[in-house]
Formats: C-alpha cells, sequence, structure tokens
C-alpha cells in the first residue's frame, strides 16, 4: 500500500519511507492512498488476541515489511502491558463501558502507538545498518511514551525537551529516572512553546538533520494513527453481537490523533454508530463540531494536561476526508487557518462526531459521581468523557490514563490517592536530567556531543 500527502504535493510513499517521514515535505499528513474494506474479516477477527489481531490490520498497509516480521515487531510491541487482555473492556451499568488503554509501560494510551512506533525505528536502523536520534518536544505524555519505546534500543537515541518545573513531577520521573544510556531528558529553561520554536529550528537545519538522521517524535505520524485503529476493533469485537450495531466511542481529545484513528476505522467497514469527542476547557475541537467554525483560542492550562492544546494538529487529516480529498481544497484552507487563526467551513459535514467540552470544576465533580455511582476510579482526561452519555446508544469510553499518574486530583475528588507500581518504583530512583537553554546553538551542541 502507498501513503499520499493530504497536500498532495509529495509523491506517494511506501509505509517504511512514510513513517520514517513523519511530516510530509509538503507539509501535510501521510495517509493511506485508499481506505481498505474489513467488513468481510470480522468474523475471522472475532477469535485473535490483541497482538493478533494488530498484526492483521497493520498487513494490509505495511505491505513492505515481510509478514513474519512485522509479526515479530507487533508481538514484541505488546510485551510490556501489564494487563493480559492489553486493552481490556470493563462494564460498568447498562450501555456503558470504559476501555482502558493505561496499561502500558507509561500508563497513558499513547504507548500503543509509541511502543510500536520505536519497534519500527528499530528495524529500519537493522535494515539500513544505519543508526537513528529520535528528537522531540513533550509537555508530558508524549515524551515519556517515546522514550519508553526507545530505552534501551541498540542504534538509537532519544533527546525530549520539556519545560524545567512544568510537567507534573511522575512525568518528570518516567522520563529522567530511566536510567538508559540512549535517553536524553533535556530540561529546558522557558516554556514548552520556546523548547518547540526551538525544535522548529533544529528540524530546518537540512544539514544537521541529514548529519545525525533525525527524526522527529509528534502525534502526526501515519504509524501512529494506524496503531490506534486496533484497539476500537478490539474493544468493538469484545461486545455481545446485539450491542455492537449501537456503539458510540466516547474520546477524550486534544490533537485528534485518538479519536482520528477510531473514525477512520469506521471507513474501513467497522460499524460503529459515531464518535463523541470530549475536550477539556480548550474547546477549539467542541466549538468546531458545534458552529463548523475552527478558530483557534488561547491555551489555559486545565486539570487534563494531555489535553492542553487549542490546534489539533491531526485534524488535518479530517479536512482532507470532509473536502473530498481534495489536496488544493485542504491547502487553502490551511493557509486561510494559519493567516486569520480561523477556518469558517461552509455546510460543515459533522458526519457522526458530537463534541463535549469540560471545565475544571467539572471535572473534579465529575471524578466523585462516577466513582460514586460506578465505583470506578477515573482520571481527569477520562473524566471529560464522563460529562454526558448518550442514553440511546452503547456507551464506551476510552479511558486514555491510569488515575495514579494525577494522585493530587483524584485525592482532592474522592479522598483516595490512587497509586500503581511502577510509579512508587520510580520516586527511588535518581533523577538524571540535563538543563539547558531552549536555543537551537544549545541544544545542537548536546546532540552533536551524544548521538549516535
Ligand atoms: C495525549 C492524550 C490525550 C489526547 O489525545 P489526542 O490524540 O491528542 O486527542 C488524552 N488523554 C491523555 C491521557 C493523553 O496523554
Amino acid at each position: 500500500m502507498r501513503f499520499l500527502s493530504t497536500r498532495g504535493q509529495t509523491p506517494a510513499l511506501g509505509f517504511s519511507d512514510a513513517v520514517a517521514t513523519g511530516l510530509a515535505p509538503d507539509g501535510g499528513l501521510f495517509l493511506p492512498e485508499r481506505l481498505p474494506d474489513f467488513s468481510g474479516d470480522l468474523g475471522r477477527f472475532e477469535r485473535l488476541n490483541y497482538a493478533e489481531l494488530c498484526f492483521e490490520f497493520l498487513r494490509v498497509f505495511a505491505t513492505d515489511i515481510p509478514a513474519d516480521t512485522l509479526r515479530a515487531i507487533v508481538t514484541q510491541s505488546y510485551t510490556r502491558f501489564d494487563h493480559p487482555e492489553i486493552a481490556p473492556l470493563k462494564p460498568l451499568a447498562k450501555n456503558l463501558y470504559v476501555l482502558e488503554l493505561f496499561h502500558g509501560p507509561t500508563l497513558a494510551f499513547k504507548d500503543f502507538a509509541l511502543q510500536l512506533l520505536g519497534n519500527l525505528y528499530a528495524h529500519q536502523c537493522q535494515v539500513r545498518k544505519e543508526t537513528i536520534n529520535v528528537l522531540g518536544a513533550t509537555s508530558g505524555d508524549t515524551g515519556a511514551a517515546a522514550i519508553h519505546g526507545l530505552i534501551g534500543r541498540p542504534g538509537t537515541a532519544i533527546f525530549i525537551l520539556y519545560p524545567d518545573g512544568r510537567v507534573s513531577p511522575l512525568q518528570e520521573r518516567q522520563m529522567a529516572c530511566t536510567g538508559a544510556g540512549n535517553v536524553f531528558a533535556l530540561a529546558v529553561d522557558g516554556t514548552f512553546d520556546d523548547a518547540q520554536a526551538a525544535l522548529k529550528e533544529i528540524f530546518a537545519d537540512q544539514a544537521f538533520r541529514t548529519r545525525h538522521r533525525l527524526s522527529a517524535v509528534n502525534s502526526i505520524n501515519l504509524a501512529r494513527v494506524l496503531a490506534q485503529c486496533v484497539y476500537y476493533l478490539y474493544a468493538w469485537l469484545k461486545l455481545p453481537a446485539s450491542e455492537r450495531g449501537n456503539v458510540e466511542f466516547v474520546v477524550p481529545t486534544g490533537n485528534f490523533g485518538n479519536v482520528l484513528a477510531g473514525w477512520m476505522l469506521q471507513k474501513m467497514g467497522v460499524p460503529i454508530r459515531g464518535f463523541r469527542v470530549a475536550t477539556n476547557q480548550n474547546d477549539i475541537l467542541y466549538r468546531l463540531f458545534t458552529t463548523g467554525e475552527y478558530r483557534v483560542g488561547d491555551v489555559q492550562p486545565s486539570l487534563a494536561p494531555s489535553m492542553d492544546i487549542q490546534v489539533a494538529s491531526n485534524f488535518e487529516r479530517f479536512i482532507y476526508f470532509a473536502v473530498g480529498r481534495d489536496p488544493a481544497k485542504v491547502r487553502q484552507v490551511m493557509a486561510t487557518f494559519k493567516q486569520t487563526g480561523a477556518y469558517q467551513f461552509e455546510n460543515f459535514n459533522r458526519d457522526t462526531f458530537t463534541a463535549s467540552r469540560t471545565s475544571d470544576a467539572e471535572i473534579a465533580a465529575i471524578i466523585a459521581r462516577v466513582y460514586r455511582d460506578y465505583g470506578y476510579v477515573a482520571d481527569p482526561h477520562t473524566a471529560c468523557g464522563f460529562k454526558e452519555l448518550n442514553s440511546d446508544r452503547v456507551n464506551i469510553v476510552l479511558s486514555t490514563a491510569s488515575p495514579a499518574k494525577f494522585p493530587d486530583t483524584i485525592k482532592s475528588a474522592i479522598g483516595l490517592e490512587p497509586k500503581h507500581p511502577s510509579l512508587e518504583a520510580l520516586k527511588s530512583r535518581p533523577i538524571v536530567k540535563h538543563r539547558i537553554k531552549a536555543t537551537p546553538d544549545a541544544i545542537r551542541a548536546f546532540i552533536d556531543a551524544r548521538a549516535v
């Protein structure tokens, strides 16, 4: 299978090249040239375990990787989860389930994609007999998940920038207490935006990029979206047949990567009724799906920090479909948005999406209510999903992080402090972080000295 850019000015690439490239050179995002139809395979898929299902799904896309190799990569990617089901679907009440996506090494759903991406990178290194240096900036979960995807992998090094003092102490420990020689946690003197700006400049430096075979870790990689389709399929297959035709997935949303994966799966012949985009107070997507206007706002830090974004980088993939797969139209929408900070869609087709918005005050109240009504402890991101449920549907709320990652918010909501053994273990390990100025020169010098 080949992959096209949403902006139509990049030649089609095979799977491995599209994954290695990340962002297309024309500024667009890669999508499969056609969406396969799995409707005839669902019966056969029912009997598979998580890793087998993931392999059967991905093999249709990753046609340039030999099947046995792909199977090994996929199997390896789900060995470090602490639940035998990998993505357990738990019933809470009639017509209400929670899909727990936090059983990976960093206790958030990003492990599903980044464990796989780490193994795909390592595989590329082997095939091409090259090393790779991965660079990214994070406000928390993505950096930790990316690090744990590459920890100790020969031929790789990973450099993650984060704003010093502005990520949660546990998130910092997940990045800075690995003890791995190929992991560099760079605590930047500045904000997340400062780190991001320095990073942009470094990636624009072609000579530096080429010299270190530098690859970006961010939320737009094609492999991340495809890996995330699989847990929607897995959850759907776990339901009693009588409920499968009436499912609405409720998805705590920031960059639109997670919910986009579910929606693409629906377009691949899996009969899902709809999706609810659950935002926190940073509500650009809520406003879009209720008014048809996509307008950037200021980011307000919230109790659900991994959803604190105002420009949803994966949204361009939805736009591509929404404008009838016309790359010229995508370029026009994105250019207008870049210039004016807004785009008003005419006759906006919201497809099967609905949206909700949850304030910080509501998050605390919802955590308390969900605990009282179902005996379930939801993390602050997942809590946004419980804001309102659709009584006409079978609701599956995606739980994107373990409550143990946010002990203070949970404790003040329900009086209990959730704990997780892997986080407790981190507390006794030394923090190894490198304080660094948020300038391209300082970061380049650091990488020059440590790159593989
Ligand atoms: C990243 C993240 C989200 C948002 O996911 P998107 O793909 O950006 O929509 C939600 N919850 C948690 C815990 C996350 O880490």
